[in-house]
């Protein structure tokens, strides 16, 4: 029996359409994957075996028809909103919670024909950046089970990291696409502001959320964004265009692209492994085709600082909602008032009280202009930076995290260094652009390694080749992940 975890989003239709292998096979395999690697892993917060087992059943009855996600099986981050099923956001205050109506790319992703087999872990909220904020269970690094598999969207990369699932959607706000994905060596994107609706995606800070894919290469991720990018009446911020055409230009790569990178690297601080690839892969292009120049990246300086002012000032907003009144937990406590600071009390872990508290600081007033305004001056400051520097450059090159994965716990006590895990990928959410992460190699210690891109506002399709680019000098998959022959099972590891 062929392995069929192996197979790419093309490559599993090829098998349907040849019916060289059911819907339902494919599924029982990643059901199968699930059992042998999630004891460990906890990548899901829950897993929808029957009902995945009984969509794929009446996929094969129908036979395949051609739509671009028809039988993949694919997680989602437990911060997606699916009717009458339980969305906690990792948060006990969300507990008992069962939404409505399904967030729009739950629709998109179902219409295209997409099996969804289960919902994966988060920081609460989306707050952090090693999947430990989770009020539920700690997520594993399937590559070194001692190491965390970064964050927020944790949860999605690692499923599709331990071939959990075939792909799977994140939210990133602040790089909790990204930096999962570089550190469980799977390709992560987020695409500009906009370009994939919101509706239905529970809100840390507005104004810099973006749900995007979690794949395993540079073409299922473009065939995903397809399925879930373009115009939504539910979501009043979105893009007013159809979803692009990413995947068919996608082996142009680099060619005609202008690429840059921040010639500053050395200033920042990060491992030395990290530092070597980026190194390594300017010297690659340099001797290709599309010789990269240096330049100084927008908001390096400012970025983290910016993101942690707004992204806070948003979430104590976003989150006044959760008053024990609409949602999830409440206490039963002897007045109005108590009831409202008791569940909010319970309900809210350590590091989102803590961005509650950071956040009404900085909108309140007397601290309002210091902070909130001033932060917003320099976030139109950086995005005129950006746009500048897209008019004579199309993607800029630069890591995605400054190290590669850390172990459980190393961070937890120390939230300064966890918040600057987001230094490379905070930029490219205050200005609202579509950027991607890469595996590009792996650390002496064993863990992969991504690079970014980020391109100009609205330019995922030359996002999208320069990824593609990047894919065909790591070769990541077929270096590092071991494909065990057509008989045999493919493992993370190198
Ligand atoms: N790690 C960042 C934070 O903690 C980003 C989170 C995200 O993108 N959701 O806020």
């Amino acid at each position: 029996m062929t392995d069929l975890l192996q197979y790419s989003i093309e490559g599993l239709q090829g098998l349907y359409r040849g019916h060289k292998a059911s819907v339902r096979e494919v599924m029982q395999s990643y059901l199968d994957s699930i059992a042998r690697r999630e004891p460990s892993i906890k990548a899901f917060l829950q897993v929808f075996g029957e009902s995945a087992l009984k969509e794929a059943a009446a996929l094969d009855a129908k036979g395949f028809d051609g739509r671009s996600l028809y039988g993949v099986p694919m997680a989602i981050k437990d911060n997606l909103c699916t009717r009458g099923i339980p969305t906690t956001c990792a948060s006990k205050i969300l507990e008992g919670y069962r939404p409505p109506y399904n967030a729009t790319v739950v629709d998109r992703l179902r219409a295209a024909g997409a099996v969804i087999i289960g919902k994966t872990n988060l920081d609460e909220f989306a707050m952090g950046s090693s999947c430990e904020n989770s009020a539920y269970q700690i997520t594993r690094n399937p590559w070194n089970e001692a190491y965390a598999p970064g964050g927020s969207s944790g949860g999605s990369a690692a499923a599709v990291a331990a071939d959990m699932a075939l792909a799977s959607l994140g939210s990133d706000t602040g790089g909790s696409i990204r930096q999962p994905a570089s550190l469980c060596g799977v390709v992560g994107l987020k695409g500009t502001y906009g370009r994939v609706s919101r509706y239905g995606l529970v809100a840390f800070a507005s104004s810099l959320d973006q749900i995007g894919p979690f794949a395993r290469d540079v073409r299922d991720c473009a065939l995903l964004m397809e399925a879930i990018a373009g115009h939504d009446e539910h979501d009043a911020t979105t893009i007013p265009e159809p979803s692009p055409d990413l995947h068919s230009a996608l082996e142009k790569g680099f060619d005609g692209l202008r690429i840059a990178f921040p010639s500053d690297l050395g200033k920042w601080e990060m491992d030395a492994s990290v530092k070597d690839i980026a190194t390594r892969t300017i010297d690659d292009l340099a001797r290709g085709s599309a010789p990269a120049a240096g330049v100084t990246l927008p908001g390096m300086e400012m970025s983290i600082a910016t993101y942690y002012i707004l992204a806070n000032a948003e979430a104590s907003s976003n989150l006044a909602r959760y008053d024990g009144v609409k949602y999830g937990l409440r206490t039963s406590s002897k007045s109005l008032a108590d009831m409202y600071d008791e569940t909010r009390g319970a309900g809210f872990g350590e590091e989102v009280k803590r961005r509650i508290l950071l956040g009404t600081y900085v909108l309140s007033s007397g601290y309002y202009d210091a902070y909130y305004a001033k932060a917003q001056q320099v976030k139109a400051l950086i995005c005129a930076q950006f746009e500048e520097l897209f008019t004579k450059h199309d993607l800029i090159l630069l890591p995605t995290s400054p190290t590669p994965a850390f172990k459980l716990g190393e961070r937890l006590a120390d939230p300064i260094t966890m918040y600057l895990s987001d230094i490379f990928t905070t930029p490219a959410n205050i200005a609202g652009l579509p950027a991607i992460s890469v595996p590009a190699g792996l650390a002496p210690n064993g863990l992969p390694i991504g690079m970014q891109l980020i391109a100009g506002w609205g330019r995922e399709a030359k996002l999208m080749r320069g990824a593609f680019g990047l894919e065909r000098i790591y070769h990541f998959r077929e270096r590092f992940v071991r494909v065990a022959g057509s008989e045999g099972g493919r493992d993370a590891g190198a």
